[in-house]
């Protein structure tokens, strides 16, 4: 019974999904095709299928929007945060692939940008790659030691939020974490040390 309702919710989610992808007749042959594969499958098969399909349009859903929404003029020439270079992009301090547009964002230059996206990978993805390229910038003196320390704190401070969703291990958002990947460029202030 609870298997029944779980697919019946999925399968709408998946409706819903494709009807807010494509226009009216084209959504209803897709549509009509779902129903004849789905009729075709074993019930927990069809699960599997409904759970591939609903993530495929997700992701679908999220490069459209990520298209749509082009910067402003004015968003585009607010300065970096980091280190106030004249011109920014907008960065998602929240990923927008679970919550949608969001504001909770920052504008970063395209360099701190980059920066922020290289230590996120080495934190969280255990990224070696990603965590050589992020200190040879950092240690290369063309970066002030207040923008490393922004940037990490807003590194740690989206690592924090997932931790809190569940989403990575408790342990990523700690300082200790962090100091061991970063070394001395991670070096936080008291007040985050505590945090
Ligand atoms: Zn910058
Ligand atoms: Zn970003």
């Amino acid at each position: 019974m609870i298997e029944q309702q779980d697919e019946a919710a999925r399968k709408s989610a998946l409706i819903a999904l494709i009807r807010e992808l494509h226009r009216g007749s084209k959504a209803k042959a897709i549509i009509e095709a779902f129903e004849a594969s789905l009729t075709a499958h074993e019930p927990d098969e069809r699960g599997n299928i409904l759970e591939y399909w609903i993530d495929f349009y997700r992701l679908r859903r999220y490069q459209r929007d990520r298209r749509r929404r082009r910067a402003s003029f004015r968003e585009r020439i607010s300065p970096c945060s980091a280190c106030g270079y004249p011109s920014s992009q907008r960065h998602h301090l929240w990923d927008v692939a679970t919550h949608g547009e969001n504001r909770v964002t920052i504008q970063l230059c395209a360099n701190c940008h980059e920066l922020q996206h290289l230590m996120y990978n080495a934190l969280v993805k255990d990224s070696e790659h990603s965590r050589k390229i992020a200190l040879h910038i950092a240690k290369s003196g063309k970066i002030s030691p207040e923008t490393l320390k922004r940037l990490i704190g807003w590194c740690a401070a989206t690592i924090r939020y997932e931790a809190n969703q569940g989403w990575v291990a408790e342990w990523r958002a700690e300082w200790g974490w962090i100091r061991r990947i970063f070394g001395d460029i991670a070096a936080p202030t008291e007040a985050q040390d505590g945090a």
